[in-house]
């Protein structure tokens, strides 16, 4: 972008770019990590019922009754509990709350691509610490002086967690820097770090509606730790909009949050789903990182990974392919749907393959 009354300090901006959201044609979409069931029967039922009248009024500028909500679910206080439109905007205030310090933040180097996004938004610094051979985290890298750390868990794209023990040691090797844990895939089958949150004051831990609740379409997202870390980002979200949720999103969410079990039924069937279609995958020559998220991430002994997205594309099939950085290059992440949906995907995939 360029225009001559555009801020000096964002002369440099790139914006983050999302999977597909083709408006067109009708895909089998395994692109953008959506949960393929829909949201519990409740949460419609409960945005149905806010009150028509009531649309004309603000919402709560406070969240009070979906903070109540989280806080009883996760057994901390409301206190120590942020929501947010979408845990993207959660991400976006505590970047800009926490990170634009003098010292370089750190996060590795295949990792959520909305983090050098914000960097540069905020003008933060950053450096990238190199995943190992497997793909997994190089935790002494991350115990290097930092100006704060992130860290997606488990790691998106690659799928990989890191068990509790570690996220601990990452924590109390960093005493003078913020840790960021980013659990956005967290339930299905990671180990949650909210429980550290009442024994670090350096550590938040930051959740979204979208991917486990099954309500992408209704942005909420929320950060859980120490009571100052949350008066911090209350302070920085009031100095810029007090109404980041809208009434809807809130009776919504207080509902999702409300259905554990509907959802742990959805994650078991993911799981059942994304195991199975490991297997296949392994039998068609793929190699299959260890995933405990709701997507794997994936390559091909001898087909090149653009090339079979681009078939899949062709054959209405959606998968995410990256280009860019070379290390992830010929690998592709396909987002774990229905059994009918992976039953599809499998079959167009053979005749690619094969
Ligand atoms: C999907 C995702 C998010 C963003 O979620 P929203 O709440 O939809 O903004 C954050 N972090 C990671 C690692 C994600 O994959």
């Amino acid at each position: 972008m360029n225009n001559r009354f555009l801020s000096e300090n964002l002369k440099n901006l790139t914006p983050y770019t999302p999977g597909e959201q083709p408006q067109n044609k009708k895909y089998v979409k395994l692109n953008t990590n959506e949960n393929p069931y829909p949201p519990a029967p409740a949460v419609l039922d409960a945005i149905k019922n806010v009150s028509h009248a009531d649309l004309r009024l603000y919402p709560d500028p406070n969240c009070t009754q979906l903070r109540d909500t989280i806080s009883e679910c996760y057994g901390v206080k409301p206190e120590n509990v942020f929501v947010g439109n979408g845990s993207d905007e959660v991400l976006g205030f505590a970047f800009q709350t926490f990170y634009q310090g003098k010292k370089p933040i750190i996060f590795p180097d295949i990792t959520y691509s909305f983090y050098p996004v914000y960097c540069g938004l905020y003008n933060i610094e950053y450096v990238t610490t190199p995943l190992k051979e497997d793909f997994t985290i190089n935790l002494d890298d991350l115990l290097n002086e930092n100006g704060g750390v992130i860290i997606p868990n488990p790691n998106a794209p690659t799928g990989r967690s890191l068990p509790l023990d570690e996220i601990r040691r990452i924590v109390e090797g960093n005493q003078n820097s913020l840790v960021i844990i980013d659990e956005a895939y967290i339930d299905f089958g990671g180990q949650s770090a909210i429980g550290l949150t009442n024994e670090y004051e350096n550590l938040l831990v930051i959740h979204t509606l979208s991917k486990f609740r099954s309500l992408a379409g209704i942005r909420v997202g929320y950060a859980i730790g120490h009571k100052d870390l949350i008066t911090c980002l209350e302070t920085v979200k009031n100095s810029f909009n007090s109404y980041t949720i809208n009434r809807l999103s809130l009776a919504g969410a207080i509902a999702a949050i409300n259905a554990a079990d509907y959802y742990n039924e959805c994650a078991a069937k993911i799981i059942e789903t994304r195991e199975a279609t490991v297997e296949k995958l392994e039998a068609l020559g793929f190699t299959v990182l260890p995933s405990t998220a709701n997507f794997i991430f994936v390559t091909h002994k001898k087909v090149n990974a653009e090339d079979i997205y681009l078939k899949l594309k062709d054959a209405g099939v959606l998968v995410r392919y990256f280009s860019k950085p070379a290390k992830i290059n010929n690998y592709l992440r396909i987002t774990i749907g229905t059994d009918e949906e992976m039953n599809i995907f499998h079959n167009k995939l053979k005749t690619i393959v094969q």
